[in-house]
């Protein structure tokens, strides 16, 4: 085995609640994991999709914001030190033999796990893209839908595409540093925060910024990037020169490779059976919403519970000769110092 391949007792796919709930699970029982998500920040929906919105059916707490229970789950796993990968998308699940997995992710990491956990949700947030043409070979070069490394735009005209909040942040971070930066947005109205309106909106009068409101149409090209947006205002076609172009159309979840790793599939779920969460590959588990049994309900709370048998199963795999004790917090020294907590 090459040095290069990560060895773990558990790797979990997804960063979402259920994902860093199996953390927490699999650590009670003494099980180490690598969590991996193509996101670069973890929480899955509740980060990506409603981090201010106040959920109210997490047992025991009244209220919380998507954002505020990641943060407490991030908090309540600490003890059991979760290896983190983000932004790396898993490509690969392949069994090697009876007790190993080989895990290949799009960043040319390979790990080697004896259980793996998909909390895939609802699949993995891809960046919406642009649908013109031939435009698809561009990307990278001179067409983005992310931006890693703003100093690679410093002095370029850009075109920012979109309305939310991220078009408009990076339009505020972008400005200082380029040629000329053009945001087009199809309607006279932006989605982002007040205050980064107004920001941008300060910037267009002082010249740093030129606002389009229009329907891009197409692009233009000289073979080697993307030279010009074209651009519909109103009646009239405008052309706008550019050497970079930053799309940012919003993200929507696909299953993605997900479908291709030999699980029997139902739609866009995976069966699974609800005394450990199996797929149809002995020691693949899934939990939470990528998940399909009878009954299933796409809860926060149905995921937290199919992790904890989840981790209880596979216990049992990776230690075959013990049967894993269901043991109180409250009560258990050996949960104690699992956690970390001294006991007087
Ligand atoms: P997700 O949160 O979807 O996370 C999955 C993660 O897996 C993602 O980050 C994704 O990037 C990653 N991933 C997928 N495929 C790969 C791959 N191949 N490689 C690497 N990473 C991958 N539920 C409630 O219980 N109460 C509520 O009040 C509530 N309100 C909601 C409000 C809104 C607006 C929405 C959209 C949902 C709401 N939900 C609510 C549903 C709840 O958010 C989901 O049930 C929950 O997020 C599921 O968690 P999960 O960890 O299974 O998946």
């Amino acid at each position: 085995m090459s040095d290069k391949i990560i060895e773990t007792d558990a790797l979990i796919v997804g960063a979402g609640p259920v994902g860093l709930f199996q953390v927490f699970e699999l650590g009670l029982l003494g099980v180490k994991a690598h969590v991996l998500d193509t996101m670069p920040v973890v929480g899955g929906q509740c980060a990506e999709l409603y981090p201010d919105k106040p959920i109210y059916d997490i047992p025991g707490i009244v209220e919380c914001s998507g954002e505020e229970l990641v943060a407490n789950l991030m908090l309540q796993i600490k003890p059991f030190e979760p290896t983190f990968h983000l932004g790396e998308e898993v490509t690969e699940v392949k069994a090697i033999d009876d007790d190993w997995f080989d895990i290949r992710t799009d960043d040319d990491t390979q790990f080697r796990t004896r259980t793996v956990f998909i909390a895939g949700g609802v699949g993995s947030f891809q960046p919406r893209r642009l649908r013109f043409e031939g435009i698809a070979e561009f990307e990278e070069s001179s067409l983005f839908y992310r931006v890693r490394n703003p100093e690679k735009f410093a002095g370029k005209r850009i075109v920012i595409l979109g309305g939310g909040d991220s078009a408009l942040d990076w339009t505020l971070a972008l400005a200082p540093k380029a040629d000329r930066l053009t945001l087009i947005h199809r309607r006279d109205e932006y989605r982002g925060a007040p205050a980064t309106v107004d920001s941008m909106l300060r910037l267009a009068e002082a010249g740093q910024v030129e606002p389009i409101i229009g329907k891009v149409s197409g692009y233009k090209s000289d073979g080697d990037g993307i030279t010009a947006i074209t651009v519909n205002v109103g009646e009239t076609e405008r052309e706008v020169a550019c050497d970079a172009v930053i799309v940012f159309y919003g993200l929507a979840p696909k299953l993605g490779p997900i479908a291709e790793w030999g699980l029997d599939i139902n739609r866009k779920t995976i069966n699974v059976d609800t005394e450990r969460f199996e797929t149809s590959t002995p020691g693949i588990y899934a939990v939470g919403d990528i998940n399909h049994y009878p009954g299933k309900k796409k809860l926060i709370l149905s995921g937290f519970h199919e992790a904890a048998l989840a981790a209880f199963a596979a216990k049992e795999r990776l230690d075959p000769s013990r049967k894993a004790r269901l043991q109180y917090t409250t009560t258990s020294p050996l949960m104690h110092e699992r956690l970390g907590i001294k006991d007087d």
